[in-house]
């Protein structure tokens, strides 16, 4: 599977004309060669792969990496301008998103004699297809989010904090066996829920609001993104509107896709939907991302999208309204694309409900 993925990046080097490959993200690192440590770099040319590390990760490299040689360094710069001249590159691709530009001009100036082109584009397009051993990871952490869900969801009442309920989440996805949380978690009731990105507050959930969660975790290092929104006893014929808009456009979206798709398309459909309600000013960011060992990643589903949405692809389809001075709904699903149409990874009832307000 690694080597398939270094394949990959050999044609890379072929199209690009380059002479090697320099990785040094921990993304890109753990999926091209299986790295988990922090700190490392991957040099592959036409016929070598090195790895080099320092001593706090030789060991851990030795067993996990897929490299010809995995070597120690004690000064990484020199180590790869050393590994550069014994390997005659003269053209290299990098991770520009990687590196500060501080880092950059340093790499720069060590090895004076290379010139250096931003290949981050063609790696993460490289991720985009995920197989079989990524699609039960990401399975898993969207698993997770529902069991977790369904734990935390009857234990919400009005009077609680954003916060308190964020934390409960939090807490219930780590016990569950989650890694880690995928982001602050979002916890957005009443008027919050206009921010888009309202993290948990210590706001009081109120009756008559609705409740945007947006929540994640990790597994095995991929993701799960997913968002409900519901309702705190009876909420306004307004905020049920944009409830039931939101939900439309989400389902709508869900029925276009199919293999081949412009993912600019799918986008279009949700978001025509929306503008034709009366919202469309509230509407303001992409349909949705790619997701696996990062959260958002490639593909991206918004009006200036260039991509064409492929097999093996998983993505999120996230519509949402947001009313300032109102309030907000937004519903996510993270799917998976493939020759027999779509499945969804998350599992969380999308459709209306309310929790009773005592
Ligand atoms: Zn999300
Ligand atoms: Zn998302």
């Amino acid at each position: 599977m690694l080597k398939s993925r270094v394949n990959r990046l050999r044609d890379i080097l072929r199209v690009k004309n380059l002479d090697a490959l320099l990785l040094q993200g921990s993304v890109n690192l753990r999926y091209f060669c299986g790295f988990t440590g922090s700190d490392g770099a991957l040099l592959v040319t036409l016929h070598q792969t090195l790895f080099l590390t320092d001593s706090r990760y030789t060991t851990q490299a030795k067993t996990e990496v897929l490299a010809d040689d995995v070597l120690e360094y004690s000064d990484k710069l020199a180590a790869m301008d050393h590994q550069f001249n014994v390997l005659l590159v003269k053209h290299v691709g990098f991770e520009s998103k990687v590196l500060s530009v501080d880092q950059f001009h340093r790499l720069e100036n060590k090895c004076s004699t290379l010139t250096f082109q931003a290949v981050d584009d063609e790696l993460s397009s490289l991720r985009q297809i995920k197989d079989e051993e990524e699609l039960s990871f990401l399975d898993e952490a969207a698993r997770l989010n529902c069991v977790a869900f369904q734990e935390v969801f009857p234990r919400i009442q009005a009077g609680m904090t954003e916060r308190e309920v964020a934390l409960d989440l939090e807490f219930t996805l780590r016990r569950l066996g989650g890694e880690d949380k995928a982001f602050d978690l979002i916890v957005a009731s009443g008027v919050r829920g206009a921010l888009p990105h309202g993290i948990a507050s210590d706001k009081k959930i109120e009756c008559g609001e609705l409740v945007t969660i947006d929540f994640g975790t990790r597994c095995n290092g991929y993701y799960s993104d997913e968002t409900v929104t519901f309702g705190v006893g009876n909420v306004s014929d307004q905020l049920r509107t944009m409830f039931d808009v939101v939900l439309h456009a989400h389902d709508l979206a869900l029925e276009s896709l199919e293999i081949a798709v412009a993912a600019k398309e799918v986008d279009r459909v949700a978001r025509d939907y929306i503008h034709d309600h009366g919202f469309g000013e509230y509407f303001g960011h992409g349909l949705g991302h790619g997701v696996g060992l990062e959260v958002h990643e490639s593909p991206t589903l918004s009006p200036r999208s260039e991509v064409r949405l492929g097999a093996g692809m998983v993505f999120t389809v996230e519509p949402g309204i947001y009313v300032p001075g109102v309030g907000g709904v937004r519903i996510e699903d993270t799917v998976l694309l493939s020759m027999d149409g779509y499945r969804c990874l998350t599992q969380c009832q999308k459709s209306y409900r309310a929790i009773t307000c005592t």
